[in-house]
């Protein structure tokens, strides 16, 4: 027989075996989390509101006539605050991605998932874009319940209408910038200029990324932080004692309940209210500890302050606080994870600056000519067919210059003169030529110059195959 004490315990463990989205039967649990308001979630709005006309306004902005930001996967160009990259800047992709890895890990052992509740996209739209259309529209959480639990009457039917109407339109919007990111804010405007029909697979596409936010935002909505996103997984193994997270005070909350006359011992500050739980978007107890679930959000400070307030007690119960914070009081420390970390990426950091200080304007691949051996030309030449394919990174149009020293021969272009446009790619083909009696090997090394607007820009190494004359 299982004791009263030994009960509570185990009820009070029963969050580690369950989803608060996820009911006794496997399905979805719906949340209707309260709508938070207090000083942080003032301060969050007003973050939000930032982030939300740097989101809006950056595919507008223009440096060199280009746009300052623009990810063409299709194209496989990208701009990034007017530097153009092509697939060839992979090594400094690749960098760049591990610095923004390393980055998060060190930001996300100090200040734990700060990034989820303040800067991600999807808490940035889920919580202070639809979130707040669907309390405008439905009301606070205990109207969105009654709305759900209520028979399809006229009164629902237009509620959901309204609400589904509002989200396509907003999630229609927020695909439109999303393309503008990927293929520029001109060219969607060209798009829309042209009308549907000249660009119907485009426009599917948009269809497609809309019903995909739509979706997200109307239904999926906490999935994506619990199920889907990898960070919140990587939580266990970054965060530790000295990372700062909205934590509950257990030291100071312990044991809760509603204060009683007849209390044998002192209760702690939580009278066990929930209010908490009420206004946590992805449904769980702070007061459990730290969880995968936890966005940081905040929303559970606000409340709780609240309860303080009234209660006349001090407030800060749930706060931003690490776990050696509240149990020793100990102040934000430099460990030694902290400073590995952040050696890491002052190396990183300035390995990456030096690769993008000293990139080249133009990336140029030479080849041999498969298949092709040599030519025997008149005059007692011998020549190899070769094509340099180059990628302008600039803003403007560059002549191109090939040249070998003299004693190795020389370059003849074939075809046109080796322009490339801007922020384009040109394959130009061309022969070296050589005099028989200078060919010592069959296959020799050729140094070749590139030259643009009358600086050297690169050296190129290639072969040169001939027979061998005597
Ligand atoms: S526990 Fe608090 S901070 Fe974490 S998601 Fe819930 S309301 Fe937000
Ligand atoms: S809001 Fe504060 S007092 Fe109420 S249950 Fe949560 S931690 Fe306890």
């Amino acid at each position: 027989m299982i004791s009263a004490n030994e009960k509570e315990k185990v009820i009070d463990q029963a969050f580690r075996d369950s989803f608060a989205t996820i009911s006794q039967k496997g399905k979805r649990n719906f949340l209707f989390p309260k709508q938070p308001k207090g000083p942080l979630y003032n301060k969050r709005t007003l973050a939000s509101i930032i982030y939300l006309i740097v989101f809006f306004s950056l595919p507008w902005i223009k440096i060199n006539g280009e746009p300052m930001i623009m990810l063409n996967v299709l194209k496989r160009k990208f701009i990034l605050f007017g530097q153009i990259f092509g697939p060839q800047d992979f090594f400094i992709f690749a960098l760049a991605m591990i610095t923004f890895v390393v980055f998060i890990i060190l930001f996300t052992a100090v200040f734990g998932r700060i990034f989820c509740g303040w800067a991600c996209p999807q808490t940035i739209f889920m919580e202070m874009v639809f979130r707040k259309i669907e309390y405008w529209i439905d009301g606070d959480f205990h109207k969105q319940q009654q709305l759900k639990a209520m028979p399809w009457n006229g009164f629902k039917i237009r509620k959901r209408i309204i609400k589904i109407s509002v989200f396509y339109i907003v999630s229609f919007i927020i695909a439109n910038y999303f393309m503008a990111y990927l293929i520029s804010m001109d060219e969607v405007l060209r798009y829309v200029h042209d009308g549907i029909g000249a660009h119907a697979s485009t426009f599917a596409a948009l269809l497609l990324f809309t019903s995909v936010f739509f979706f997200v935002f109307y239904w999926f909505r906490e999935q994506v932080c619990i199920v889907v996103c990898p960070y919140g997984r990587l939580q266990g193994v970054l965060l530790d004692k000295n990372s700062i997270v909205v934590a509950y005070d257990y030291v100071r909350g312990e044991p809760r309940g509603k204060v009683k006359s007849n209390d044998p011992e002192p209760k702690g500050d939580c009278i066990d209210c929930k209010a908490c739980v009420r206004v946590c978007p992805t449904g769980i107890d702070i007061r459990n500890g730290t969880q995968l679930e936890c966005v940081n959000c905040t929303a559970c400070i606000d409340a709780c302050d609240e309860i303080m307030e009234s209660l006349d007690r001090p407030k800060q119960l749930i706060r931003y606080a690490s776990e050696n914070n509240i149990v020793k009081q100990e102040k934000l420390k430099v460990t030694g994870r902290i400073k590995a970390y952040s050696a890491v990426l002052l190396i990183i950091l300035s390995v990456l600056v030096v690769m993008l200080g000293t990139r080249d304007s133009v990336d140029i691949t030479i080849l041999r000519t498969q298949g092709m051996i040599y030519q025997q030309l008149p005059g007692g030449y011998t020549s190899n067919l070769y094509s340099a394919r180059m990628f302008n990174k600039t803003h403007r149009d560059i002549l191109v210059e090939l040249s070998i020293p003299e004693s190795e021969g020389s370059i003849e272009i074939i075809g046109k003169q080796p322009l490339i446009e801007k922020e384009n790619y040109s394959v130009i083909t061309f022969l070296i030529k050589r005099k028989n009696e200078t060919i010592s090997k069959r296959k020799s090394n050729v140094m070749i110059e590139i030259r643009a607007e009358g600086k050297k820009i690169a050296t190129q190494k290639t072969t040169f195959i001939g027979p061998i004359h005597s």
